[in-house]
């Protein structure tokens, strides 16, 4: 199979237009960097693309007929968006599913503590991640505390330029000796991941003079109490915005593109595509690299309960309409994919990686050990793929994580098989994936954009 860096296919107003669609999307990486910052936003982009939410309409007793477009917000931290297609919803609808939460670390619930008159918050890591990436660099905080008479506090420390950051230390190398002697997975142990946030004792204080000065800053700032951590959800994610990467600006770097690239693309390409035929639908989910399980995940049957809503709104809702309407629907499970890295070639099969600059790509199957926890794509379904994607001129190419045995990982795809859907894994290759500051390529980036277009319009 022949494969071309796809940057030789197009014009000069293509590359206009490559970099000027990226540039939407770094600012989308660069100010959503959490699960209900990507909500906020989908569903600010989604009002002002004429849709309504839901909810109000089933309060309000009001109806949804075709060519309606409306969301389903579950909790603030999982989105659905439906555009509602000519056609009966039993009928299928075309899917697209991404998820908005990415690796990072979580404050505690009892997170403050003094040491050595230091501050700092204790955090617990959330997903896969090498805990030797995360020292040393400036951290932002992003969350919500939520006080006991249900007001809330958006909170976002560290992202404007005059804002402070915090960080978590390491060791000089002169006294690293036994550090790296250390293996990678315990030069830096989960419990160690302590943010040092300040250093300025309370006048007038004698004990933890420094924390009760941090008490006093989060009371006038935040009119918060120590205790309002307990029902707060706070996270260090790496400060400031994603950039162009190279000299050539081909690339850009950020923070969690695995998977706000295929989220903001999916969502994206949803508004581009006018007058479905079957119902297009963008799903944002959260938990997904913790397993895709609680309420906002996609083993939640809160999707499943929206298309039973919508249903309900349209008129036509029975079980088994709803039970057809999920099985004939057709799903891209759009998430990042590893990048071949020419540094790291040992890990791959060379025939069957994603490389970056050949577009987006698919994984027929993921899993482990013998495909082990995969959706397997079927054929057919594929070939269906290929067929609309070269109408529209997409650049893809079809891969697998690495090489056999190994490692591996899973995605959303399996959860929604269990309808008895089509479905298959998508994305954007990824270099550095996982990391604090990942990169993709600018021209993958709108291949996945365009592949989801040709997807919305030919399945
Ligand atoms: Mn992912
Ligand atoms: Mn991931």
């Amino acid at each position: 199979m022949e494969h071309k860096n796809i940057w030789t296919k197009y014009n000069a107003a293509q590359v206009a237009e490559i970099m000027s669609y990226n540039d939407g999307y770094k600012a989308y990486i660069s100010e959503c960097k959490t699960e209900r910052e990507c909500v906020a936003r989908a569903v600010q982009d989604a009002e002002a693309h004429g849709y309504l939410d839901l909810k109000e309409i089933i309060r309000e007793g009001k109806t949804v007929k075709a060519g309606d477009k409306v969301y389903f917000n579950n909790m603030g931290k999982a989105l659905v968006l439906f555009h509602v297609g000519t056609e009966e919803l039993e009928k299928g609808m075309k899917i697209l599913g991404a998820h908005i939460d990415s690796p990072r670390m979580d404050l505690k619930q009892n997170p403050l503590y003094e040491d050595t008159e230091l501050a700092f918050l204790d955090t617990h890591y959330y997903g896969g991640i090498k805990k030797y990436q995360w020292v040393t660099l400036p951290l932002a905080l992003h969350g919500v505390v939520v006080k006991k008479d249900g007001t809330t506090i958006n909170l976002v420390i560290g992202e404007s330029e005059d804002d402070p950051v915090v960080g978590i230390t390491d060791l000089l190398p002169h006294l690293a000796g036994a550090q790296m002697d250390k293996k990678a997975g315990k030069v830096i142990e989960g419990e160690d991941l302590n943010l040092l946030i300040g250093s300025i004792p309370l006048e007038g204080e004698e004990k933890d003079a420094v924390k009760a000065n941090i008490l006093k800053w989060l009371k006038d700032t935040y009119d918060m109490e120590e205790e309002d951590f307990l029902s707060a959800e706070i996270e260090a994610v790496p400060a400031g915005r994603a950039k162009d990467y190279g000299v050539d600006r081909s690339m850009i770097i950020g923070y969690g593109q695995d998977d706000r690239v295929c989220a903001y693309t999916s969502y994206t390409a949803l508004f581009e595509v006018e007058n479905p035929d079957r119902t297009n639908v963008c799903l944002l989910v959260d938990k997904e690299e913790i397993g895709s399980q609680g309420a906002t995940g996609m083993c939640s049957q809160f999707f499943e309960n929206a298309v039973a809503e919508l249903m309900n709104c349209m008129g036509t809702y029975s079980e088994l309409k709803v039970r057809r309407a999920m099985q004939n629907s057709v799903m891209f499970s759009s998430d990042v994919s590893a990048a071949f890295d020419p540094i790291y070639p040992t890990v791959n099969e060379k025939k069957n990686a994603a490389y970056l600059n050949r577009g987006i790509s698919f994984n027929k199957y993921t899993g482990l050990r013998g495909k082990s926890g995969s959706n397997d794509a079927n054929p057919e379904f594929i070939a269906r793929i290929r067929a609309a994607l070269e109408k529209h001129q997409v650049s893809y190419q079809m891969t697998e994580l690495g090489k056999v045995d190994e490692g591996g990982g899973g995605t959303i795809a399996k959860y929604m098989a269990v309808y008895n859907m089509e479905v298959i894994d998508s994305g954007v290759p990824v270099l550095s994936m996982h990391s604090p500051w990942e990169v993709v390529s600018k021209a993958d980036v709108y291949e996945a954009k365009q592949g989801y277009v040709a997807f919305l319009k030919e399945m």
